[in-house]
């Protein structure tokens, strides 16, 4: 905890005992954060890489700090995890992603967005009734939502993961697996896992126009979700090169700084009507 600031600006580190201080201080920063409207929902594109047309979204939460500025989410997301605070973060950012599906359709737009579920919201098990509750009012129907789940999150607890998992599936949520490749998941929990998406770690992505071996990890990576019926995207997409690449692999969907970094969602539905594939 004596280091968990540095340089003066916001650094937590996950090893911020639960009990100190700081970490007392935080936790009331963050309560309070949600109560005075602090927390921000960025959108990031996430396009079809064959049409380069818009088919969704990816929600990122930004913590517009009054004194030290816009936050940004690994400053204080691990943070959340450990005290529990993720589930009211991850409601709340369920709750905008719902809303902006909304908005977006009243716009003629119609997008998904994902949210980024955490390993404690995994182990509620009120969870798949708090997103119904959340997404009803809206009027967006379940298939609007898709799910980012990574690998650690679901192999802390496999089969309470799993089980949650499958009452989402149920309700029509859209599963996909996030960081997909650096986690330590076994291809026999993937088979059993109601998922619709793999989402191929950016540091693969990133790295395949130099590295035969990341670009062997990708290739093979599209055709094993293909063979398992999965819908695969890319995130760090960050050249045209890359984007030709992957469009040749076959891979489906694609998301990063080429196409559009995590913007405001006031910006998005602007942004999207803008957007001319190059
Ligand atoms: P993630 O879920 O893997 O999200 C993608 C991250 O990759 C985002 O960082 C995004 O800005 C970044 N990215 C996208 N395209 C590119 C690219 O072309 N190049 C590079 N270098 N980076 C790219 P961000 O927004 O800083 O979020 C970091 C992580 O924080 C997320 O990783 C996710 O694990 C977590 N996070 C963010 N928002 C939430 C949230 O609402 N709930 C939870 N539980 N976690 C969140
Ligand atoms: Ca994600
Ligand atoms: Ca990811
Ligand atoms: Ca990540």
């Amino acid at each position: 905890a004596a280091k968990a600031r540095q340089c003066g600006s916001l650094i937590y580190h996950a090893q911020l005992d639960a009990g100190s201080q700081e970490s007392l201080s935080l936790l009331s920063e963050m309560r309070r954060a949600v109560e005075n409207d602090e927390l921000r929902l960025f959108l990031q594109p996430k396009i079809d890489l064959q049409t380069g047309r818009v088919i969704g979204a990816e929600a990122l939460v930004r913590w517009q700090h009054p004194t030290r500025g816009l936050v940004p989410p690994m400053q204080f997301i691990p943070f959340a995890e450990q005290t529990g605070f993720i589930r009211m973060l991850s409601a709340w950012v369920l709750s905008g992603a719902a809303r902006f599906a909304r908005d977006a359709l009243d716009a003629g737009l119609n997008l998904r967005l994902s949210v980024n579920l955490s390993t404690r919201d995994l182990m509620d098990q009120d969870l798949p009734a708090k997103i119904e509750a959340l997404i009803t009012p809206r009027n967006v129907p379940a298939s609007a939502l898709c799910l980012e789940i990574t690998e650690s999150a679901i192999m802390d607890d496999p089969e309470r993961a799993l089980s949650t998992l499958e009452h989402l599936h149920a309700m029509g949520f859209k599963l996909s697996i996030d960081d997909f490749g650096t986690g330590y998941s076994s291809l026999a929990y993937l088979k059993r896992l109601p998922v619709d998406e793999l989402k191929i770690d950016r540091s693969f992505v990133m790295a395949m126009e130099r590295d035969l071996d990341d670009a062997r990890i990708v290739r093979s990576t599209i055709e094993l979700a293909h063979n398992l019926g999965l819908t695969v995207v890319a995130e760090g997409l960050e050249t045209a090169k890359a984007w030709a690449l992957l469009a040749q692999l076959g891979c489906d969907e694609g998301q990063g700084y080429f196409i559009g970094k995590p913007m405001p969602q006031e910006d998005f539905i602007a942004w999207a009507q803008a957007w001319a594939p190059p």
